[in-house]
């Protein structure tokens, strides 16, 4: 048992508490409760994460966003977080989105201060504790929409699950990506659904 005296054997690696794991779910029987087709070729496999927004939601980032021309605004995306096994595809339901209210913003940059943070806190709490953090949104008003560098840093830094989301907007052009994982890989698009027609 020499091995015990190596240090190298000792480390025990844990997962972290706050370590989510998506809860596994069918895709199919998924959409069909939501009314939702979901997006792929027929003849491949569903891309993923499929990413489907409540319709108020969606309304009130666009809104949120729509209200300054000038600057860049955003703020985070809150739901939930499914993984299809057989197809290997996650599924994020989008539920609520948070302003960062306070935040400094500029054309290309966004700058989220204690405030900013202490507010989405505050509003945070509110939310179903099931949640989780699912992405982000923000805007690039006149610009058209991508990732920009700082925007794949975050992505690495704050959102390296492949299931975490940005989503850019450009609400003078009226133009709208959506991206995810750490490497920002581009996604065809994402779906809506309303809350009011759940199956
Ligand atoms: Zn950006």
């Amino acid at each position: 048992m020499a091995d015990q005296d190596d240090p190298l054997q000792k480390i025990q690696w844990r997962p972290h508490k706050d370590t989510f794991q998506p809860a596994p779910a069918e895709l199919g029987a998924l959409a069909a409760r939501y009314g939702i087709e979901p997006l792929g070729q027929a003849d491949s496999p569903p891309q993923s994460p499929q990413v489907w927004f409540e319709h108020d939601t969606m309304r009130k980032i666009r809104r949120h966003l729509g209200r300054d021309l000038e600057r860049e605004l955003g703020g985070l995306l809150y739901g939930e977080v499914f993984h299809d096994p057989t197809l290997g595809v996650h599924i994020v339901i989008v539920w609520e989105a948070l302003m960062a209210e306070q935040a400094e913003g500029s054309p290309v940059h966004i700058r989220y201060n204690e405030e900013s943070w202490e507010n989405i806190n505050r509003q945070k709490r509110l939310l179903d504790p099931a949640w989780n953090q699912v992405g982000n949104y923000h805007s690039h008003p006149g610009l058209g929409v991508f990732l920009s560098g700082t925007d794949l840093a975050n992505q690495r830094a704050f959102f390296p699950e492949s299931w975490q989301v940005a989503l850019v907007l450009d609400p003078v052009a009226g133009d709208e990506g959506i991206w995810a994982g750490p490497q920002g890989t581009p996604l065809d698009g994402y779906r809506l659904f309303s809350r009011k027609y759940l199956q």
